[in-house]
């Protein structure tokens, strides 16, 4: 079978970029490499909006593609769907599935508005499509076709696909990415605190998350157990790939990298005697001095925390807390190795008051965290009935959160976009 993947025009940037080399990269290699039913296997990763995306666009699908795979994102809905209304214009024997993090929380919604044949709804997304390529080749005689909705006299719901709980994933194949594009975006966006170049690697160093926070996804999609691809797994990868398409620097992916304390130290030590910076995400209870030695001699520059909020109310609303105690430890810990601690803090959680948020903002600039600020995103009241356009409000970049008690929505907004000139304007 001949399969395409493809991304449509969307809003890349650079907190969204390493979803590329994942959810995209990944996964289409994977099944090129893997599959026992796709003979070809491209992709197509059109999200830099360009004059020319959607002519590249159309020429691409008139290539004659049995499955053409499209991956949804929450700020490329109307354009996912506009991809496989295009895909069956140019060949109706064409099967369309999508992919990605909306289809997993609403999967139904897509049944409704797009020309789609499958959506997958639950599992790891190369392991489903694997399953629906077996499927379509074996004349759906297959049972293996798991995790997915399909379409067969009308829409039939297949059983969830569990994780394999085994670091079953392929990395990305570099020549099949724009990086030309990638790193144009990230030199649009300027310098990011701790590193010097823009040009940035992201891979999977593990995936999946025991700690099932109520507004994440990650559990959802990879499971509950945390997977890990071997160090020397990943040094074979970064040896093969950083100097060749000329990178600057590691932006490892990973819910919490800091989990395995092992595999941290020897992850660490790889990329410390390549001489590689790298930035992970990890935990505030996950961190410690000899641990955080080792990362900082190993060339980490920043470590981004989930710290999310410090307002009781939005604590007990999130099931996630904190003392200061805790925070200031592992800020003090970070700092004495030269490692930036960075806070994300989700603005927004019902709980949260102007006074609670300035008070957090108070304590970490004093303590001289970085703080990378997003806006709650409330994913538990979306809907399978929702339209494309409420759907795509639940874009992070979007802000559907209920404003801050005692903040108007300009300031709320004016927090979430640049919190260093609010802090200012506010003499915090
Ligand atoms: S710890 Fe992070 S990755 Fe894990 S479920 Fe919570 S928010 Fe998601």
């Amino acid at each position: 079978m001949k399969v395409l993947f493809i991304a449509p025009p969307q809003n890349s940037g650079y907190f969204n970029l390493c979803y590329n080399f994942t959810e995209l990269g990944e996964v289409s290699t994977y099944v090129a490499k893997q599959s026992a039913y796709a003979d070809s296997v491209d992709v197509l990763d059109a999200s830099k909006k360009s004059p020319n995306s959607w002519k590249k666009i159309g020429s691409q699908l008139k290539k004659g593609y049995d499955v053409v795979a499209i991956w949804n994102r929450f700020d490329n809905l109307s354009n996912a769907q506009k991809v496989a209304k295009m895909a069956k214009e140019a060949n109706p024997a064409t099967m369309t599935i999508t992919y990605g993090q909306p289809s997993t929380l609403v999967p139904r919604h897509f049944t409704r508005e797009y020309e789609l044949d499958a959506v997958v709804k639950h599992g790891p997304w190369e392991l489903v499509l694997e399953g629906y390529l077996g499927h379509l080749a074996e004349g759906g005689k297959t049972g293996e076709a798991k995790g997915l909705l399909m379409k067969e006299d009308g829409w039939r719901d297949r059983e969830d696909l569990a994780a394999p709980g085994e670091p079953f994933w392929e990395y990305a194949d570099l020549s099949k990415l724009p990086l030309k594009d990638y790193f144009e975006i990230y030199k649009e966006e300027g310098h990011i605190a701790g590193f010097k170049g823009t040009r940035e690697m992201s891979f999977s160093v593990s995936r999946g998350c025991k700690m099932q926070c109520n507004f994440c996804n990650a559990h959802k999609i990879h499971g509950k157990k945390d997977v890990r691809k071997p160090v020397d797994y990943i040094m074979d990868y970064v040896d093969e790939n950083f100097g060749r398409y000329g990178f600057d620097f590691v932006s490892t992916f990973s819910p919490i990298l800091t989990l395995d304390r092992g595999h941290a130290i020897g992850f660490s030590r790889g990329m410390g005697e390549r001489g590689i910076d790298w930035k992970c995400v990890s935990h505030i209870r996950h961190v410690d001095d000899g641990l955080l030695e080792e990362m900082g001699k190993g060339g980490c520059q920043r470590i981004g925390f989930g710290l999310e909020t410090m307002a009781p109310e939005a604590e007990r609303f999130i099931k996630k807390k904190f003392s200061r105690k805790e925070v200031e430890k592992a800020i003090d810990a970070c700092r004495k190795h030269e490692v930036i601690p960075m806070m994300f803090l989700m603005l927004g959680i019902p709980g949260e008051t102007r006074e609670t948020f300035r008070s957090t903002i108070k304590f970490l600039r004093e303590k001289e965290a970085e703080i990378r600020m997003t806006a709650f995103t409330p994913f538990y009241e979306i809907k399978d009935s929702m339209s494309i356009d409420q759907i795509m409000r639940y874009d992070r970049e979007s802000i559907t959160a209920e404003n801050v008690k005692g903040m108007k929505r300009e300031e709320f907004e004016a927090a979430v976009k640049d919190i260093k000139t609010w802090a200012e304007g506010e003499k915090i």
